[in-house]
């Protein structure tokens, strides 16, 4: 099968289009043939370094496509269903060996490429705001990178839990975006005081919660724009990592700082079911958008990480696989 692999960390040159041994089934496994690869900024953290693992690697999250076999012991999952999933490292290839604990079948009214779009931003989204920081009506809320990927669903989440939205961008086309999705106020992040921003724009009240997915060019002005006993959830690293900080600078505010992993909060059968079934409602009664902002095809793999590094984002990014 055709598949992308990265034999040593580096830039989107390191990615390497091969031909490789398809999966062989397992038991307690399925094999997927894959129809769309989400791409996700994690895969530009495996691909560079900044998170290590062992090389050489495979690629890729989550994915959208048909079950092709199923491996001894499930009950669950039939041949030919249409599935989405999440999965360590392996989706941008034409098949993928999946365990079915996170896995849902797509409902007929979900085509594949919302499938491969929705899980892996749709579930961070909405674990943030439910379990990082459960944002509630009268909240009013910081979002930074907005328009991006993970930060449009947010703003929409946060909307429709009844916050006041501020969300920062670095263009005007992205600040349409973030207006046109329920956002009440626009910062310009690269240009304007953020902190300066937000105390004018809450008569001094300053935010409940910032979700801040960018790190260390956005962190300080996270923490300032903070209310006393607010929370700070630093879920990523598009801008760097954040460098260490200095615990007592919490006490400032009796400030709430989390470092969350999507991963944790879907850990079991239970919590991955529930968190699905709840994304998934959302997403049928229209409360949440799943916006494809770019499709490429699998070995333009490299196109695609340009793409989601240059900034270009204003939705999700997939790779067709067939
Ligand atoms: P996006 O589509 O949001 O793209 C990243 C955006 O970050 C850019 O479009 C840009 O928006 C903004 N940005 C600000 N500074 C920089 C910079 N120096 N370089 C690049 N981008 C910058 O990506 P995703 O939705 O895929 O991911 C967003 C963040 O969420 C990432 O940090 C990711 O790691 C994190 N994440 C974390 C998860 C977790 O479990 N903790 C799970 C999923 C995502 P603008 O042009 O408006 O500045």
């Amino acid at each position: 099968m055709k598949a992308i692999q990265v034999s040593q960390p580096g830039d989107v040159s390191v990615l390497e289009f091969i031909d490789t041994a398809k999966p062989q089934i397992k038991p307690g496994m399925l094999l997927v043939k894959n129809k769309y690869s989400g791409v996700n900024y994690i895969d530009t953290y495996f691909r560079s370094g900044l998170y290590p693992t062992p090389m050489p690697t495979f690629l890729g999250r989550e994915a959208s496509g048909v079950i092709e076999e199923v491996g001894e012991g499930i009950s669950e999952f039939s041949v030919g269903d249409r599935v989405a999933f999440l999965t360590p490292n392996n989706s941008y290839a034409e098949y993928s060996l999946v365990s079915p604990a996170s896995m849902i079948k797509l409902l007929d009214s979900i085509d594949f490429e919302t499938g491969a779009a929705c899980l892996l931003q749709g579930l961070t989204a909405l674990t943030m705001v439910k379990r990082s920081y459960q944002v509630k009506k009268g909240d009013i809320i910081l979002v930074h990178a907005a328009a991006g990927g993970t930060g449009r669903l947010l703003v929409q989440l946060c909307k429709h839990y009844g916050a006041t939205v501020i969300a920062t961008v670095s263009t005007e086309e992205k600040a349409k975006i973030a207006l046109s999705l329920g956002a009440d106020h626009v910062i310009f992040y690269n240009t304007e005081n953020v902190a300066e921003r937000v105390g004018a724009l809450t008569g001094g009240q300053m935010v409940n919660a910032v979700f801040d997915g960018v790190g260390k060019n956005t962190f300080m002005a996270s923490f300032d724009s903070l209310r006393r006993c607010g929370t700070l959830v630093s879920f990523g690293n598009a801008s760097g990592k954040v460098p260490p900080i200095e615990i007592n600078m919490l006490s400032k505010g009796n400030i709430v700082l989390l470092r969350p992993m999507l991963s944790h909060y879907i850990a079991t059968r239970e919590e991955f079911t529930e968190a699905t079934t709840a994304l998934l409602d959302l997403i049928s009664h229209n409360a949440l958008n799943i916006n494809v902002c770019k499709v490429f095809d699998l070995k333009d793999a490299a196109l695609a990480h340009e793409f989601l590094e240059g900034r270009n984002t204003t939705g999700k990014v997939l790779l067709k696989i067939e």
